[in-house]
């Protein structure tokens, strides 16, 4: 487009109402069209280092990669340059003037859904982008030139009023510069002063120089961010208020209350491997939706970002961890297809990962208040741990927090329960299910809250896959109170227990259940509920059938067994009608309904149907009879 005039183009429709909703809803936040100007000038240079490492032939940049920020009080201009990658013509006409790129788009659904479009929360996960500068300009240049051999240099501008013009530009060198010309209330964007604090608190360890240059004084461009890779500082040298400062630079600029992080682990090591990490655990567990997940564990090499998120540097069930890895033993060139079959990079994760888990160990034991909000959000992770890192299931598995039935809510520890066990107990005793009312209101507990026998209460779906992995504690058998094979300990067994035997009703009740159940018991684990089923010792169980359901995957659900409290009237009752009047017609009532009370109680019912009209034949015989007088 050499030489041509300037052409005019309108925005695309969504920009015009990003560039509205941005310029007047950021009126209190002004101060982040700085944070966006000069991440994407960081961008820019980064893609620039990336393609070049990649061998492509690119014009070459002039100088060092840095970000300039120019200042004219006299011009009213503040600028924003870079030696990057830069922009053809019809970059700047796309890039500039549509919403193809995903944050803003997402911004714009999130306000459609009803979201208040200035929340800082919201702008701190999308970024607004280019846009922002329309808060503080009445006009922005900006000139670019690719870094494309043979690219032609670029001018686009506009007045944010739904038009943009481009232009040939006269700038020679490779990169871009945006001209923000500042409007009449705006000036304050001119004092170096507030610029420099603008600069530091949102992009401080950005790793290139940001260096400012006042237009008209004689001074040398002056560096404003941290010369130092943050992390490669000794962990002594650095203060509270620093890592909660790295950290929400680390996290886009912005923490909510509650979002600051509940604890830090900052170390290096030299060998086998040299590295220096400093990692977070955020204090809140990331949502999907606002995108915090695109945060992750950063891998530097040498202090250049090599990857923003780097999921094999730390195991997969760590993957709630924010923060930086910075090793010199990894190639700057590691792509994210390769960097799993780096020996570098398994090396870290296994170093990373060790030291991770001692770190939280240690805080257990120091700080379990601490360490209480960490298994709060994030425990669901670690018993995934369990499951996929059979290296660190002993150390995992220390970490682990259930409530009991006996623990009034508290958490415990495995060591904690286990030397709470009476003698006479042999197995960790536990549960799982699909809440804690479902549990408090579980038949098969009922026993064990009458003895005090400490239960572990499972409820979260993943602990199924805890217990299926871990089959044994400190040499102690995990053992499901809800499986047939459960026994009460020995000094427990029949206390209470003034019970006669079942024999004519259990076997009046299989001939009449048949293939629904496997066997038909008397239960030593039941006392107020009339009957309860449970688990055969090798079926999947009926949570996990559950869960599989729930999951959409296929499950051959296996008949259960079903136990009858003999110690209940209505049990005893029957008993005593299946001995005097086996062939009583109440009696295959009775027995269905047993049974249709234990599957209600543990919340599944295979036959709502059949349930219900075998309690309208129990009820009907309290109503007179139809036509009656
Ligand atoms: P985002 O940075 O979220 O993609 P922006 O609105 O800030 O959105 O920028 C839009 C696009 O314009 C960028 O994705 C990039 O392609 C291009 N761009 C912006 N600034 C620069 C720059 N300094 N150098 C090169 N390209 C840029």
């Amino acid at each position: 487009m050499p030489n041509a005039a300037p052409e005019t183009h309108r925005f695309e429709a969504e920009v015009d109402a990003v560039l509205r909703l941005v310029t007047h809803a950021l009126y209190a936040n002004r101060e982040v069209f700085l944070r966006e100007l000069v991440s994407n000038a960081v961008d820019a240079l980064d893609k620039a280092r990336i393609l070049a490492l990649s061998g492509e032939a690119l014009r070459p940049a002039e100088g060092e990669s840095a970000v300039r920020i120019v200042l004219d009080r006299d011009a009213k201009t503040l600028t924003v340059e870079d030696n990057g990658i830069g922009m053809t013509a019809d970059e700047a006409r796309d890039n500039l003037g549509r919403i193809a790129h995903s944050g803003t788009r997402r911004f714009l659904e999130e306000v459609a859904k009803g979201a208040r479009p200035d929340d800082a929360a919201l702008i701190g996960q999308f970024g607004v982008g280019f846009y922002a500068s329309f808060i503080v300009a009445d006009r922005v240049v900006v000139d670019s030139l690719s870094a494309q051999p043979g690219a032609e240099a670029v001018r686009w501008s506009s007045r944010g009023d739904g038009t943009f013009t481009l232009e040939p530009s006269d700038r020679t060198r490779r990169g871009t510069s945006v001209t923000l010309h500042i409007g009449e209330g705006d000036t304050t964007f001119l004092d170096p002063a507030v610029v420099e604090r603008i600069v530091r608190r949102y992009s401080n360890y950005v790793l290139y120089p940001i260096e400012l240059v006042e237009a008209g004084k004689d001074a040398p461009p002056r560096r404003i961010n941290a010369t130092k890779a943050f992390w490669t500082r000794s962990p002594k040298e650095v203060s509270e208020e620093d890592y909660q400062a790295f950290y929400r630079e680390f996290m886009g600029g912005f923490l909510l209350p509650g979002d600051e992080p509940l604890t830090h682990l900052h170390f290096s090591m030299d060998a086998p491997i040299q590295f220096d990490a400093l990692l977070f655990v955020p204090g809140r567990a990331p949502m999907e939706l606002l995108g915090e997940a695109s945060r992750g564990v950063a891998l530097y090499a040498r202090h250049v970002l090599v990857m923003e998120r780097a999921e094999k540097i730390v195991p997969v069930y760590l993957r709630f961890l924010r923060g930086v890895v910075d090793s010199e033993d990894v190639p700057l060139n590691v792509s994210r297809e390769t960097v799993q079959d780096h020996q570098s990079v398994s090396a870290i994760r296994r170093q990373v990962t060790r030291k991770v888990l001692g770190h939280l160990e240690t805080i257990a034991k120091d700080s379990p208040e601490t360490y209480a909000k960490i298994w709060e959000r994030f425990g669901a992770f670690l018993k995934e741990g369990i499951h996929t890192d059979n290296a660190h299931r002993d150390t995992l598995a220390r970490l682990l927090r259930y409530p009991t039935t006996a623990s009034d809510g508290a958490l415990v520890s495995l060591d904690e329960y286990v030397a709470s066990m009476p003698e006479d107990q042999k197995a960790i005793y536990y549960i799982t299910g699909a809440s804690m009312e479902e549990l408090a209101a579980a038949p098969h507990l009922e026993a064990c809250r009458e003895r005090k026998i400490p239960v572990l209460l499972m409820t979260d779906p993943v602990d199924e896959w805890v217990v299926m992995n871990l089959t044994e504690y400190a040499g102690k058998p995990l053992e499901n109170v809800s499986r047939s094979t459960f026994e009460l300990p020995a000094g427990d067994q029949g206390k209470g227990d003034e019970a006669g035997a079942l024999s004519q009703l259990l076997s009046k009740a299989k001939a009449r259940l048949g293939e629904r159940v496997a066997d038909v018991r008397a239960s030593q684990r039941l006392r107020s509920s009339v009957s309860c089923l449970v688990d055969p010792p090798d079926g999947i169980g009926a949570n996990m059938e559950r869960i599989l359901k729930a999951a959409q995957r296929p499950v051959s659900v296996r008949p259960k067994i079903l136990e009858l409290n003999p110690r209940h009237r209505l049990v005893q009752a029957a008993e005593a009608l299946a001995d005097t009047a086996p062939d009583d017609d109440r009696l295959p009532v009775l027995i269905d309904l047993f049974y249709d009370m234990a599957e209600l109680s543990q919340g599944t019912v295979t036959d709502p149907k059949a349930t219900v009209s075998r309690i309208e034949t129990v009820l009907a015989r309290f109503v007179p009879p139809a036509g009656g007088s």
